[in-house]
């Protein structure tokens, strides 16, 4: 295990991207984001995808530096084209273009289509509550077959993630943040390269028996290689039986199809589409009603008796705990995702010297 402070790892991954061909801007603000998945210990959406974005920008398949198109726009709704260009450009683009429209009319709608993986979609709710607004946020990954629907045993959705953030007056906001799936891909991905496992009913193989074998998604693989996940004949599960799985289509419906990046179905583009809706409290509650409301409720909710050994957590509970605590003691990343950055420094002709200083 590798731990890095956040500064050192999210400078060292902006240099990788500059390198592969991002001016200095973006590169920096892709460190950010994808270091400030790993502060929040989503780590299925940190610098593990490193070597994958570099992947795809080589393989022409996610476009530096490209600026969002506004293909419709009216005073509270806009269609915003990504471009296939890096997710840490296009979504904080379309997410501003929200919250200015938000701030005008109260309620605003952004369908965001194309856009290369956008990461940890908390980081576009917590973007929206730091503006003082609540949102909501549907979001597919076309080209990403991944997840079967309850009752089956083979893929027909992304992980298509939900979310939804409200902002607290002095305090971090609540954010219900996640993949419609029993796990993320990427949580996959880090149990394949020795990080935590995940649960045994998290995977389902083409025999209906449940499984935390991340083989089952990624077919053989050696330890330092690379993982496809088209090459295993299982399937993540979609989470909540027919529920979540009835959620998932609809992230799939809103945030794929509404928005013209295409909803689940195989050999598509990847691309992340994501329909937002932001509604500005001030407007709803002009009385300021809600944050004494949310005061009490998140205290009344906390004092449910646990279950032995149990906390009880409120939505953006957990990753403010551990932001604190990694920025306090740093990041860790076991040995398997570290030499696979170096590798990717390496491929992209980074200095050798500043690759060896980046883990000092
Ligand atoms: P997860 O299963 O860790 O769930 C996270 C959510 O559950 C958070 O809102 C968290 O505050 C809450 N939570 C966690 N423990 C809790 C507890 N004990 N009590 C109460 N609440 C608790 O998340 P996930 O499904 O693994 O998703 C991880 C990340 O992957 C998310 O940030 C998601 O946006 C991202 N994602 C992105 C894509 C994409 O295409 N860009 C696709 C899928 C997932």
């Amino acid at each position: 295990m590798v731990t890095l402070k956040a500064s050192a790892l999210q400078d060292f991954v902006g240099d990788i991207f500059i390198k592969a061909g991002c001016s200095p801007e973006e590169g920096r603000r892709i460190g950010r984001y994808l270091v400030a998945a790993n502060l929040t210990g989503h780590d299925s959406h940190g610098v593990v995808r490193v070597p994958r974005y570099v992947q795809m920008k080589n393989d022409g398949l996610i476009r530096a530096d490209q600026e969002v198109e506004v293909v419709v726009d009216t005073p509270v709704l806009a269609v915003v084209d990504g471009r296939y260009g890096f997710g840490q450009t296009a979504a904080p683009q379309a997410v501003q273009i929200g919250i200015d429209k938000c701030r005008q009319m109260g309620l605003s709608a952004v369908a965001l289509r194309n856009a290369g993986h956008i990461g940890r979609v908390g980081d576009w709710a917590e973007m929206a509550a730091a503006a003082g607004l609540v949102s909501v946020h549907f979001v597919n990954a076309a080209g990403s077959i991944l997840v079967a629907p309850f009752g089956a045993v083979e893929r027909r959705f992304s992980t298509a993630p939900y979310c939804v953030g409200v902002p607290r007056p002095g305090e971090a906001p609540l954010v219900l943040d996640f993949a419609t799936s029993v796990v993320a891909e990427g949580k996959v991905l880090v149990a394949s390269k020795g990080g935590s496992k995940v649960p045994e009913h998290a995977l389902i193989g083409p025999d209906g028996k449940m499984s935390g074998d991340p083989h089952l998604l990624y077919g053989d693989y050696q330890a330092a290689g690379g993982r496809d996940y088209k090459r295993g004949d299982g399937a993540i599960r979609a989470f909540g039986d027919h529920k979540g799985s009835g959620l998932a289509f609809m992230c799939e419906v809103l945030g794929g199809a509404l928005t013209g990046t295409g909803a689940a179905t195989e050999g598509r583009r990847f691309a992340n589409g994501m329909l937002s809706f932001y509604i500005d409290p001030k407007i709803v509650d002009p009385a300021n009603f809600l944050p004494g409301e949310l005061a009490r409720f998140v205290g009344w909710v906390k004092t449910a008796k646990p279950i032995p050994g149990e906390q009880v957590l409120v939505p953006g509970e957990k990753e403010a705990r551990l932001r604190a605590e990694r920025l306090a003691k740093g990041i860790p990343l076991p040995d398997e995702i570290w030499q696979s950055l170096v590798t990717t420094a390496r491929e992209v002709g980074l200095d050798e010297r500043r690759i060896q200083s980046a883990a000092m």
